[in-house]
């Protein structure tokens, strides 16, 4: 019996809605599976456990999570309580940085059933894998005055190490799918970080002889995402070109309760975790009307980490079953609840054979 450690934070908002569905899913995956068993643990951690404790988690909290396999995490911010800074500083972020979460993935693909901005949306299928523990988000620059005027400096920072990193990250994935790598580039603007970034892309490349290259330029690539999104497979891209092409990807998918992602500890000296896109949509807390698919899709994300590539695509297939035959959320243009989603989720997935 292979078993999965989950600590599972549902957090804020939607959070606690959405976290129980999914982890009902997993274990009815699990059951299916027969020889692989989900052990949860649910932590309380949020903006109200902050209110009781004045932190948002324990000060041992990170030394509890290391010890599980994944963190499976729901949403994290009420602004009624605490401000974003603290409840995101205080777990999510601390939780990224301390665990080393250097890559961010999120898949984009446009399920059956559901309506797409795009006017004449093709079938697509991409990952966008975000490098994201420097570039340019970086804390080096500063603010100097000069002739009188004010200037603000921001260093972008791109190391060999992390660069080749999400690199060749993407590129392992790029192998398991449709074996096609893109990476986002800005070279004919940015003279000395972006000619690094192309000249590492092809020298990872060149290791990777089966894998289809190409490098495009993040203005001509965020138009393509709408006009030919068919066309991507896996992106490689810095962190601030993936923060803007994520938020794309997702809203090219119809909802952004619906896009999933994952942060990815590359060495496995600590536990990834796993959160969809989405917030604690504060508008819909309580209303029983949250989309749970986020969220279940951020656990075939969990299945795919660890090995479990089959049953993951089960699961999405099963998804966009239960999408297809017109079981949604009212974000997607439905009048389903939460619970009527997910237990059909559920039940396609103990009727599978
Ligand atoms: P945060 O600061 O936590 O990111 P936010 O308000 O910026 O919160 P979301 O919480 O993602 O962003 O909400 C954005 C919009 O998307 C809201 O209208 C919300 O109701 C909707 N939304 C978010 N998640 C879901 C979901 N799972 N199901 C349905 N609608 C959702
Ligand atoms: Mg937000």
């Amino acid at each position: 019996m292979k078993t999965i450690k989950v600590a599972n934070i549902p957090g804020d908002g939607v959070g606690k809605e959405v976290v129980p569905a999914a982890t009902e899913v997993l274990h009815a995956l699990a059951d299916l599976h027969g020889s692989l068993k989900f052990e949860f643990t649910e932590f309380p951690w949020s903006c109200e456990y902050y209110l009781e404790h004045g932190a948002m988690m324990p000060e041992d909290g990170l030394e509890i999570l290391k010890e599980f396999d994944a963190i499976f995490l729901g949403a994290v911010g009420n602004l009624k309580l605490v401000p974003d800074h603290v409840s995101l500083w205080g777990l999510l972020i601390k939780i990224r940085r301390e665990f080393e979460q250097v890559i961010n993935i999120r898949p984009a693909k446009l399920l059956k059933g559901v309506q797409s901005p795009l006017v004449n949306p093709k079938d697509f299928d991409m990952i966008v894998v975000r490098e994201n523990s420097e570039g340019e988000y970086s804390s080096i620059g500063g603010n100097i005055y000069k002739d009188e005027d004010e200037i603000a400096i921001q260093n972008a920072v791109f190391s060999r190490k992390a660069s080749e990193r999400a690199m060749r990250y993407a590129f392992e994935l790029a192998k398991k799918r449709n074996k096609h790598v893109t990476s986002a580039t800005k070279s004919n603007g940015i003279i000395y970080s972006m000619p690094f970034w192309d000249k590492v892309f092809k020298e990872v490349a060149k290791e990777y002889p089966e894998i289809k290259t190409d490098s495009q330029h993040i203005d001509a690539l965020a138009a393509f995402f709408v006009t030919h999104p068919e066309k991507f497979d896996v992106i490689v891209a810095s962190n601030l070109f993936g923060d803007i092409l994520t938020d794309l990807g997702a809203a090219i998918m119809g909802s952004v309760g619906i896009a999933p992602a994952a942060n990815i500890n590359v060495n496995g000296k600590y536990p990834s975790m796993f959160e969809p896109v989405h917030g604690s949509a504060p508008d819909i807390i309580g209303k029983g009307i949250a989309n749970p698919i986020g969220q279940i899709w951020t656990a075939k994300m969990m299945l795919d980490h660890f090995g479990e590539e089959d049953l993951g695509t089960i699961l999405l297939d099963i998804v966009e079953s239960v999408t297809a035959d017109g079981f949604l959320t009212p974000d997607i243009g439905g009048s389903h609840t939460t619970k009527e989603v997910t237990d059909e989720v559920i039940a396609r997935i103990n009727n599978y054979k």
